[in-house]
């Protein structure tokens, strides 16, 4: 019940100044976010990478307004990209973006946001690496695949994220299975009508286990983005049977969320890869875990009501 509220609340700008500035906030963001510069992310990825983990970056931020901010946002990654490179942790390192943040919602609002992650995609090739565009709210997402299948011309590793509670995803994963890319599958993570998704948990789960043989069946790459232990070991029961080897799929998870799963299966032998999201714009990205989780706005709400 809360989650949907939560969710709406992600979006109104009342309730993100009332979060930004109630006290105990910045602990609680702490836990989901690995920091606000690049400076601070840094140990961070080397620390994950000692523990043999993989990472994905992503620079915070959404549902920009102006033109300069979507090139802010731009240059934030190839900032990034740029640290990496002197660093030498291209190689485990790949990259997060959100559309909306180079500008997709904006007046030609594709053009632009294609012009933008374009150098973003192609710096991140010159260091040995890639970029996953995020899945956002079903309106986008017509545009984002088209914007994906653009890159992939001439960057054929560029992934991108399927939600399995759309009804469209099982579709777009045939397509995508079809022509060996990079998929990452995730549950989904907005308030999404009737109309378009599955409102119920247990047929979301079971759309998701439709959607990852779709992908292990293919010639792509399967990434599965999840903290569920039942969907990661159906999914490494699917990789088994299709006979890919370890390196053919990935599980990727989010930072501060079931560590010690994380440790486990890299422990194994499996690619794990933590989705580590830093940057002064949270608000959307926490607002959506705590949506997942109703422990999580306890603690929050506990953290405020104690400061
Ligand atoms: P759930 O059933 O929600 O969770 C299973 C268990 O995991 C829970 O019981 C709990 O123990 C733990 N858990 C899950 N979430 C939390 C949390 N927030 N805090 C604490 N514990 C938690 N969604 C999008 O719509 N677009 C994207 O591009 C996108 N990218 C993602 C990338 C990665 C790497 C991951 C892991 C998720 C991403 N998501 C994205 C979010 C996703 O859609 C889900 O909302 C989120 O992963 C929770 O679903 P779950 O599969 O972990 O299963």
């Amino acid at each position: 019940m809360l989650g949907p509220v939560i969710l709406a609340a992600s979006r109104s700008d009342k309730m993100r100044r009332f979060v930004s500035a109630a006290p105990g906030t910045k602990q609680v963001v702490a836990r989901f976010i690995a920091g606000q510069t690049v400076e601070d992310v840094v140990p961070i990825v080397q620390e994950l990478s000692e523990r043999g983990l993989e990472v994905t970056l992503d620079v915070v931020g959404e549902d920009i307004t102006t033109v300069e901010q979507s090139y802010a946002a731009r240059d934030a990654y190839l900032e990034l990209i740029g640290r990496l490179k002197e660093l030498g942790l291209g190689e485990r390192a790949e990259m997060s973006v959100k559309l909306s943040m180079f500008g997709q919602s904006l007046e030609n609002g594709h053009e632009l946001a294609l012009a933008n992650v374009r150098p973003v995609v192609a710096a991140a090739a010159e260091i040995g690496t890639t970029v996953t565009l995020d899945a956002e709210d079903h309106t986008t997402l017509d545009s984002m695949f088209a914007i994906h299948e653009e890159l992939r011309k001439d960057f054929p590793q560029t992934g991108c994220v399927i939600q399995a509670y759309l009804f469209r995803t099982e579709d777009d994963a045939r397509r995508l299975a079809a022509n060996g890319s990079r998929v990452r599958i995730v549950k989904g993570a907005y308030k999404e009508p009737a109309s378009v998704a599955i409102q119920d948990k247990p047929e979301i789960d079971k759309a998701y286990v439709r959607i990852m043989k779709i992908l292990m069946d293919g010639e792509g790459y399967p990434m599965i983005g999840s903290h569920d232990p039942r969907l990661i070991s159906i999914g490494q029961e699917l990789a088994r049977r299709a006979g890919r080897k370890l390196d053919e799929y990935e599980f990727q998870m989010l930072y501060g969320i079931r560590s010690e799963e994380q440790n486990r299966l890299a422990a194994e032998g499996h690619r794990m890869r933590v989705y580590t999201a830093y940057g002064t714009d949270w608000y959307g990205y926490f607002m959506r875990r705590l949506a997942e989780k109703p422990a999580n706005l306890l603690f929050f709400v506990r953290s405020i009501l104690t400061k």
